[in-house]
């Protein structure tokens, strides 16, 4: 180990002070009112920025299919 890689306790939480993770910026969909993350399309009803981005009914019945047929396989 050479000298220059050691690295005090002081310098390690030093640069570590910056790990702290913040809380989770939530805003309210303008469609359906349910709190959303923000940049992302609303989880409830799918609409960002005003027009429909996911179809949250087609991805529901999707994964419950999902579900059903890896429930049989595991039979
Ligand atoms: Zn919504």
């Amino acid at each position: 180990m050479v000298v220059r890689m050691r690295h005090t306790r002081a310098h390690t939480a030093n640069r570590r002070s910056h790990h702290a993770m913040k809380p989770m910026q939530l805003s309210l969909c303008e469609k359906c009112g349910s709190p959303k993350e923000n940049h992302k399309a609303c989880a409830a009803c799918g609409f960002y920025k005003g027009r429909e981005a996911v179809n949250v009914m087609k991805r529901a019945e999707k994964r419950a299919a999902k579900e059903k047929r890896e429930k049989k396989e595991a039979k």
